[in-house]
Formats: structure tokens, sequence, C-alpha cells
């Protein structure tokens, strides 16, 4: 690796201004939002095109630099800290909206548009992109991390949001994937290997998205009970009834509290389900909403908060999405893990059953949050340095938990660094075997995202 001979050919290539080795850039790149230890970038690199992409790895691949994406660094998982060093990809610039093909309800996007600077620009046509994992991330990186949220429970996950992508290969070869078809069955799924692969198999400059109506209706409630278990067998019922919930999100009494501390949320200060129904009809909505409420009493519910006006709602999901912030601001100089993991959802009661116990084993408070309607539960657990042993003992007693339970090490922050120990579990020697061969095969010179997806 020779890295002042790349970092000249970069700015012979993209020019001065879009190549940093400035102290602070090499800070902000060298971590993302876990709390995975930092390492330092040797360049930033800002590109404005897939050809300056197509550049930049065409160069790093012949010097044997390794090179990490990098869209807003909001990853749970250490998945955008550059953990070889190298060169940074950072698409900031990359972030024009090229074409919105209203009629086909679609989108094609540059891969660092922003994902509530698209929100507001498809807002004019009455559309929207479903995921959404509450941080303003880029849909470059939520396309590599293969985001989800609060409402994939209705629509799905980013990959199920996909239809094409343009994307360039460790070598700097342009390929193209899917089309603009809903349906597509043509050759090797290409599109569905690149997503979720975390920067590692190519880097993503466009994207065509599949875009929804914003729904006319909706129906709000926050539901109250004695326990989480309560809450987890609320979940089941309702799932299991068929309802088509756009939000099933369960919160814990101590970010309730918080919220009506901080903010004045006026909630009940209990183990809750926070649920939506949105659809072209009032009528539909509010069925749906009352057999939801009724399948929660017959869980336990003990109050609720409903009938919720456009603004209370907007200030729910807005304290909702600040959760994390919120654990950060009360406990100012402690590190915060979200655990993530994910079960079929008869299994939910189960699961949060264990979390419970091995929360209190381990000492730490019960802060069970997350998207329970798709079996993908969060625990946030706030800890001092001392207590730094435990929390990763919780993380990964939750992970074989979830593996016993036939589900799977992470529902939607993907495996970055801290995951990747439990991959051989997961799948088995062999799956992961086949992982290392399209890897050698698409990235020989293991220059993308190095350390990340893939146990040594
Ligand atoms: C408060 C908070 C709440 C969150 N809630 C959720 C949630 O509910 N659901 C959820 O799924 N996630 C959630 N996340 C995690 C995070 O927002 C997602 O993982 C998101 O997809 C990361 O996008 P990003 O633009 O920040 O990507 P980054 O963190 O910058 O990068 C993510 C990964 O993508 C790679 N990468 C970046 N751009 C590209 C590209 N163009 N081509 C190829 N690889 C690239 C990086 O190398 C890295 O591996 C949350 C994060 C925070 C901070």
């Amino acid at each position: 690796m020779n890295p002042t001979a790349a970092i000249r050919q970069l700015r012979e290539l993209v020019g001065d201004q879009a190549v940093s080795t400035g102290a602070s850039d090499l800070e902000i790149h060298s971590h993302d939002e876990s709390t995975h230890g930092p390492v330092l970038p040797g360049a930033i690199v800002y590109p404005k095109t897939t050809a300056e992409v197509s550049g930049i790895l065409a160069i790093a691949n012949r010097e044997g630099m390794p090179v990490t994406g990098y869209g807003a660094g909001t990853s749970l998982e250490g998945n955008a800290v550059p953990a070889a060093g190298g060169i940074v990809v950072d698409f900031r610039d990359m972030n024009r909206i090229l074409a919105i093909h209203e009629e086909d309800f679609q989108a094609t996007v540059q891969a660092g548009v922003l994902r509530l600077d698209l929100e507001e620009h498809l807002s004019r046509y009455g559309l929207f992109f479903p995921p959404d994992p509450g941080a303003n991330a880029s849909i470059g990186g939520m396309i590599a991390n293969n985001a989800a949220g609060i409402r994939a429970i209705k629509y799905g996950a980013t990959r199920d949001n996909v239809l094409a992508l343009t994307a360039v290969l460790a070598d700097g070869r342009v390929i193209k994937t899917g089309s603009r078809s809903v349906k597509q069955s043509a050759g090797y799924d290409l599109r569905h290997l690149i997503i979720g692969s975390e920067g590692t198999l190519a880097l993503v400059t466009e994207a065509t998205l599949k875009l929804a109506p914003v729904p006319e209706h909706f129906a709000t409630a926050v539901v109250a009970f004695p326990d989480v278990s309560s809450v987890a067998a609320a979940v089941h019922s309702i799932m299991g009834y068929g309802l088509e919930p756009a939000a099933l999100e369960m919160l814990h009494a101590y970010d309730i509290r918080w919220m009506n501390e901080d903010e004045d949320a006026g909630l009940v200060e209990a183990p809750s389900l926070m649920m939506e129904f949105t659809g072209a009809s009032v009528v539909a909505v509010d069925e749906a909403m009352a057999e939801a409420r009724s399948l929660s009493n017959a869980a336990g519910a003990v109050g609720a908060q409903e009938g919720l006006d456009h603004q209370t709602r907007a200030q729910l999901w807005r304290l909702r999405h600040s959760a994390r912030e919120r654990y950060a601001r009360r406990n100012p100089g402690k590190k915060h893990i979200t655990i993530d993991v994910s079960v079929p959802v008869s299994t939910l009661p189960e699961l949060v059953a264990f979390a419970e116990k091995a929360c209190a084993d381990l000492g730490f408070d019960l802060p069970i949050y997350g998207h329970a309607g798709d079996g993908n539960i969060h625990i946030g657990v706030v800890y001092a340095q001392a207590a730094a042993t435990a929390a990763t003992e919780l993380s990964g007693k939750l992970v074989k938990k979830a593996l016993e339970l036939g589900g799977t090490s992470t529902g939607e922050h993907g495996t970055g660094i801290g995951k990747r120990k439990y991959l051989v579990d997961e799948f088995g020697a062999d799956a992961v075997d086949v992982m290392h061969s399209i890897k050698q095969a698409l990235d020989p010179n293991n220059i993308l995202n190095p350390g990340k997806v893939l146990p040594d």
C-alpha cells in the first residue's frame, strides 16, 4: 500500500477540494454512532459522480488501499468505522434526486440523498419512501445496512423497496442491477446481494426506489400494560389476528417517564404499545384500531391514549425517534449500546421474558423497546465503563436466545463489527464459506470495508 501515491492520484482525479486530510474531517469519519472504537482514516474523498467513484476504486484497488463508504455515519454496529484506515468515500456531494417517476411511484436518486430531504421533496407528489430508521440516514447507507425501522411492519425493509441499483465494484467496474419493473426474475439477484452488504461488495452510487402514496387517514394510540410480557402477548395477538398495523412499537416505562419529565408527554408511565393504522378509508382504519384495542384489553391493557390528532401524533413519533438522544442526554459520560435482535413474532413473549431476566441478572434496568410487530426488539443499555463486560455479555445472551428461537442476531442494524462473531452460529460454517467466496470473487484484494460482516 502506498498512501501518498494513492492520495496524489485521488487529488488528480477529483480535484484538491474533494480530498480532505484535515484533522477534524478525519475525526468525524473515524466513528459511527456505535460504541466500537474509532479508527482514523488517511483521507476523505467526496465524489460527485459514478465515474468519479469508479476512478477512486480503481486507484484504491491498484494501491491496495482500504475503502469505507460513508453516508451520514448513523450506523449502530460499527458498520461505518474505517476499521483498517485507508480512504473514506463520503457520498455527501452525491445528493441529487435524478428523476421522479410519479406515474409509477418511483424515484431515482444518488446515494448521498438524505432520507428527510427526499421525504420533503416527495411530499409535493403525495408520495413517500417508506423505510424509516428514525435517524436522517443517507439512501446509500440505508441500502448498505438494509435499514428498516417503524414502518417495516407494513412496507418491508429497504431491501423490499429498492428496484434498481448502480454500483461500483472494487476494481472500478460499474454495474447496473434490477430494473424499473416491480416484478423481476432475470439472472442472479445481484441487487439483493448488494443491499445489506454494508459496502463490503460494492459502493452504491444510484438507486431507483419504490414509493408509496402518503396515506390519507390514520388512527394512533398508546396503550399501557402492567408489564412488558403483556405487551409482547398483545403484539402476538394483533399480528395473529391478521391486522396490518403501520407501526407496532414497544415502549419501556423508563422511556415514558423520561418523555413525561423532559417533554411533558403526558403518557401513562407503564410498558406500552404505540400502534398506528393507516389507509385510504377512515372506516377501515378505525375498525382495525378497535380490533387491536380489544385484543390489547384481552392481553391485560390497563389504559390507553387514543383518538390522537395530527399534532399529538407527530409529537409522539418525534419522541419515539429521539429515544437514543434522550438516553445520552440523561446519562452524560456513559456509553450506550442498542442491542438489536429479531425473532418470529410467536416467540416474542418468550424472548421478552428472557430479556427481562437477563437484564435483572446482570443488574441492568429493563430498557426494552423496538419494532415489536416485526418480532424485532432493541435493548438500549446505558452503562459506565465498569459495566462494559456485562453489557457485552447481555448482548451475547440475547443473540443466543434469538437464534434458539429461530430468529437472527440482527434485525436491522447489520452485522458490522459487533455481530460478526455470531455468523457461523446463525448460518453454519458452510454458508459462511460461501459468503467468503462471494467476497473473494467481487473484492479479491479485500479493499471494501475490511473487518466488517464476515468473521476473519
Ligand atoms: C437515533 C438512531 C436511530 C436509529 N434507528 C434505526 C431504526 O429504527 N432502524 C434501522 O434500521 N436503523 C436505525 N438506525 C441505524 C442507522 O440509521 C441505519 O443503519 C442507516 O441505514 C445508516 O445510514 P447512514 O447513511 O448513516 O450510513 P453510514 O452509517 O454512513 O454507513 C452505513 C454502512 O453503509 C456503508 N455505506 C455508506 N454509503 C454507502 C454507499 N453509497 N455504498 C455502499 N456502502 C455505503 C458504510 O460503509 C457502512 O457500512 C438508527 C440510528 C440512530 C443514530
